[in-house]
């Protein structure tokens, strides 16, 4: 049987775990100080614990332990593209992004994707495996070691589908903003999702302050067939539905991503019909300018008709900002730095 990874056991977890081995609970209160307050990554490390109590917790657990295989900085905006290899040997990319209120990161949620997105880089070898609490917690844990700044924000929108992560991610999220690990506001966190319905229900009864982000990319049914294949298990309607229920439950103004194709969803009549979806809604527009993916032969649209899309949706009041496109020159698209480094592993066989 696989070992339990220690970084994934919440506060409480740790505890009973600890008096489950014969010690005292203060014991699993200290070893989730260590790895999630002062960062380290095995009990080696943790020195205020006893020889024979590290040992055992060598012995008997695994630890989810990110190694950094490569480092990409943008030479324009300061952003950086981490490449990590997991403790199995899997590869995962996250990236940090400095901006003037504070450090943001995004995670990657499963190694690869299974939702087969037609425009996205992270989706083309299909899903390999989830990543546990303790894999996404590390990924900011080691991007804060590296940088030796404060990591203050947080969006899952690297590789991967949250909601098809569920448990995983949840837990994540209450250990990421606990007080007794890094203790980073539920509001400055942000899920985004291609839209699993059920899950977003699900995540509306959690009592989290997050933000949730909505990957729309299409104001009909049909279009948005053709760009997203969870589009045929989960219609417009019934995700718009279970959006507006999430807002209701929880008081959070949702985001809708809407990546800009060129030619595909970008006219005028895309923008209105959008405008009469979100019409009422208490929701902010991200357009995404679409990061061509030398596998897909999309292209982006051209700056004036970005700049048109917008002026129509905030000529219906739509509250909408254009995504400033944050290291280019390192590869743009989620996925693409850990699809480049696979490529080359297998042509070195
Ligand atoms: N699975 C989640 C999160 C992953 S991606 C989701 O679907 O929301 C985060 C956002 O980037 C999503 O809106 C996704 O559709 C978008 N995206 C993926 N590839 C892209 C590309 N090549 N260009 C622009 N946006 C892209």
């Amino acid at each position: 049987m696989d070992k339990t990874d220690i970084r994934s056991l919440d506060y409480r977890e740790i505890q009973e775990e600890m008096t489950r081995l014969g010690e005292k609970a203060f014991r699993g209160r200290q070893i989730y100080q260590w790895l999630h307050e002062k960062l380290v990554d095995s009990p080696d490390e943790m020195v205020n614990l006893s020889g024979a109590l590290r040992k055992k917790l060598e012995e008997e657990y695994a630890c989810s332990d990110l190694e950094m295989v490569d480092v990409l900085e943008s030479k324009t905006d300061g952003t950086r593209k981490y490449l990590f290899r997991l403790n199995d040997g899997n590869v995962i990319e996250s990236v940090l992004m400095k901006y003037h209120h504070g450090n943001s990161v995004c995670i990657s949620s499963q190694v690869g994707c299974r939702m087969g997105c037609r425009f996205c880089a992270s989706t083309l070898g299909g899903l390999t495996r989830n990543l546990a609490s303790g894999e996404m917690l590390d990924q900011i844990y080691k991007i804060q070691k590296h940088s030796g700044e404060r990591v203050s924000n947080l969006v899952v929108m690297g590789t991967g589908e949250p909601l098809d992560n569920y448990d995983n991610l949840v837990k994540f999220i209450r250990m990421l903003s606990d007080e007794h690990g890094l203790n980073i506001s539920q509001r400055n966190i942000t899920v985004s999702t291609c839209g699993i319905v059920p899950g977003i229900y699900r995540l509306a009864d959690e009592n989290l302050q997050i933000t949730l982000a909505l990957s729309l990319h299409a104001s009909t049914q049909e279009k948005r067939k053709e760009l997203m294949p969870i589009a045929y298990k989960y219609e417009l309607d019934e995700v718009l539905m279970a959006c507006r229920s999430y807002f209701e439950k929880t008081g959070r103004r949702l985001t809708f991503e809407y990546s800009l194709v060129g030619g595909v969803n970008d006219s005028e009549q895309d923008a209105e019909r959008l405008a009469a979806l979100l019409k009422g809604m208490n929701c902010h527009v991200n357009l995404i300018p679409v990061n061509p993916v030398k596998e897909r032969d999309f292209v982006q649209s051209e700056r004036g008709v970005i700049e048109a899309f917008k002026r129509k949706l905030e000529k219906y009041r739509i509250n909408v900002t254009i995504r400033r496109e944050m290291g280019r020159d390192i590869g743009g698209a989620c996925g693409q730095l850990r699809k480049s480094y696979l490529d080359r592993t297998i042509r070195r066989g």
